[in-house]
């Protein structure tokens, strides 16, 4: 789906590339008010760098989603002492307590300045300024840097910081230039803050998807296919479960589904655009000496499905939804586990309206949207979107639509905030971001309007006026890419799902042998009921596969020895509670089909 940030996007190029964003973000809540904090703790961390190694170059230090980090050129880069070092030192620099102070100079006197300070980088970054434009500095104690700000008042003010990681990095990000070391860090004004903040990222090391699907035998990742995850049979029940209830809901809010070719002709791409401008993205193919590519987003494929037959007002809305599997070339760095892939499925919909009903389309996609948040328990909070300055389309249009969606939002209650002038150039959107138990933030689910799509590929409607009319189409999202979604799920319950979205959901352990065809009549019993049930009649100890079925997070353990298969009853241990005691096989089958069906 839809993007923003890139100049060249077309509608659905971008938004993988926010997902990076977010997969490496931590809690909400810091954002904008932070940004002078960390870009100020980020002067500290160089201030002290050059306090221990005045011979270091300085490149840039800029404050970034959670925290800060500062590029520096020197010889060998940092070792761990030297980390411990500088972080000393940063504490000496918060504590003597400078006033951080704006000064600016006329051009020519910053290029001295800059030139006497030995700071080539700096040099580079000055002379790129146009002409005329205000050179700031900041500076605090004997420290200065070339600036833009804006800065905290006093170093004191950086109470709390750890500096977490040292990575290469190249200047301006090109692996032409230099290798530079980046220093990352964080920074709070509260040690609360910082611990809580550290105890998160612990905590999102214990949950990382990328151990617990190995453990949990969810996926795979394999050199013969690098970003292409493999789904193991316990992964696709998880997937399976999450289309299943995704197409439960998208029935109920009256949507049609379509599967478009995963390859297209090349045509197609270009009359889409994306050829001209996403060609680097996409994997091409030759048939019969023509050229194709496989398709990075479904839209093209579902404009054609929409132009396959003539279409009135009576026909609209129109709600085509497409699971549609995309293949985008990410460059391999910047893969991680099911995060980011090269290939995945979008919960994709196109859908086709007239001008009157974008209000009710619109309110009825974030009601689904919500709706399907809700079944995983997840908090979500909105942000819309605005008309940025490279917008296509009418301003009228513009306005109407941003009008459609702000009075959608403010009708549903839901808190929302507005990025101005951040819309793709082709529509404005609004845009998901569901909130995990340890209160890292994710963009999931996007709604993006598009101007655009339906120019290029003359889609038409005849109106009650005999006419021809341009239809309005809405592109959308609501898990983003189930992939992810996956991943974020196994993050978001650290791999023990709910009892309707675990791939085992009962484990049947038995104490010997002979208790064997017992456990089977359990078995059956509860599969009957439409539950996924597995039988342990290995003989080991029962202590031993009590210890794997737990380490496999499944929900309901049932031992079952002589006692228990004299009695018809089955002993109970709960993944979450323990020991539950023993049930009648009957009540523990009605249980848990009553547990299975709250769950949907
Ligand atoms: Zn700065
Ligand atoms: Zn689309």
């Amino acid at each position: 789906m839809p993007n923003q940030k890139q100049s060249n996007d077309l509608p659905d190029a971008d938004d993988r590339k926010e997902q990076v964003v977010m997969a490496t973000t931590a809690p909400d809540g810091g954002g904008q008010d932070m940004h002078a904090f960390w870009h100020s703790s980020s002067h500290v961390l160089a201030h002290a760098v050059k306090n221990l190694w005045p011979d270091t170059k300085l490149a840039i230090g800029p404050a970034i989603e959670n925290g800060f980090y500062y590029d520096f050129d020197r010889e060998g880069g940092f070792s761990t002492e030297d980390i411990q070092a500088i972080e000393e030192e940063m504490k000496n620099i918060v504590k003597a307590n400078y006033k951080i102070e704006r000064f600016t100079l006329p051009r020519d006197e910053a290029i001295t300045y800059v030139k006497a300070q030995d700071e080539p980088y700096k040099l580079e970054m000055l002379e790129a300024l146009p002409e005329g434009e205000e050179i700031s500095f900041y500076r605090q104690g004997g420290f200065s840097d070339l600036c833009a700000g804006p800065h905290v008042r006093y170093t004191k003010q950086i109470k709390a910081f750890k500096l977490t990681s040292v990575s290469g990095a190249y200047w301006h990000g090109d692996e032409k230039n230099k290798m530079l070391t980046r220093i990352y860090g964080i920074s709070f004004p509260r040690k609360e803050e910082l611990d809580a903040y550290l105890a998160m990222l612990e905590e999102a090391k214990a949950r990382d998807h990328r151990k617990l699907g190995r453990e949990l035998e969810l996926f795979m990742l394999s050199d013969a296919g690098p970003g292409f995850p493999f789904m193991l049979p316990k992964g696709m029940v998880l997937k399976d479960l999450l289309v299943d209830y995704w197409k439960k809901l998208h029935d109920k809010a009256g949507y049609v589904l379509i599967q478009t070719p995963l390859i297209l002709s090349r045509t197609l791409w270009e009359e889409s655009g994306h050829w001209d401008h996403y060609k680097d993205n996409m994997y091409t193919v030759k048939i019969d000496d023509m050229d194709y590519a496989v398709k990075p987003m479904n839209c093209p494929g579902a404009m054609l499905v929409f132009k396959s037959k003539p279409r009135s007002y009576r026909d609209l809305p129109i709600r085509m939804g497409e699971l549609g599997l995309v293949h985008r070339h990410e460059k391999s760095g910047t893969l991680l586990g099911m995060m980011r892939v090269r290939a995945f499925t979008q919960d994709d919909a196109h859908l086709f309206m007239t001008p009157d009903q974008m209000a009710d389309e619109i309110s009825g996609i974030v009601r689904l949207i919500d709706d399907l948040y809700r079944g995983f328990g997840f908090q979500f909070r909105v942000e819309l979107s605005t008309r940025p300055e490279n917008a296509m389309g009418a301003i009228e249009d513009w306005d109407r639509a941003e009008e459609v969606l702000k009075n959608v939002l403010d009708d549903l209650g839901a808190a929302y905030t507005i990025n101005e002038g951040d819309g793709a150039f082709y529509g404005p959107k609004i845009d998901f971001h569901i909130r995990d138990t340890i209160g890292r933030s994710w963009q999931c689910g996007t709604v993006q309007l598009d101007f655009q799509m339906p120019q290029r590929f003359e889609l038409e409607y005849t109106g009650p006026d005999g006419e021809k009319h341009r239809p309005i189409v809405v592109h959308r999202v609501a898990y983003g890419a189930l992939e992810r979604f996956m991943a974020i799920l196994i993050e978001h319950f650290a791999g023990k799902f709910p009892f309707w979205l675990s791939p085992d959901q009962v484990r049947v352990l038995t104490i010997s042998q002979h208790n064997t065809s017992y456990a089977q009549t359990v078995v059956s019993r509860l599969k009957d009921q439409g539950l996924r049930v597995e039988l342990d009649a290995r003989d080991e100890k029962i202590g031993y596969k009590i210890r794997e079925a737990q380490l496999a997070k499944v929900p309901y353990m049932l031992v079952v020895g002589d006692k228990e298969a004299e009695e018809g009853a089955v002993s109970v241990r709960s993944r979450d509670e323990g020991n539950l005691g023993s049930l009648s096989l009957d009540a523990f089958a009605d249980k848990a089909r009553k547990e299975n069906q709250s769950g949907l």
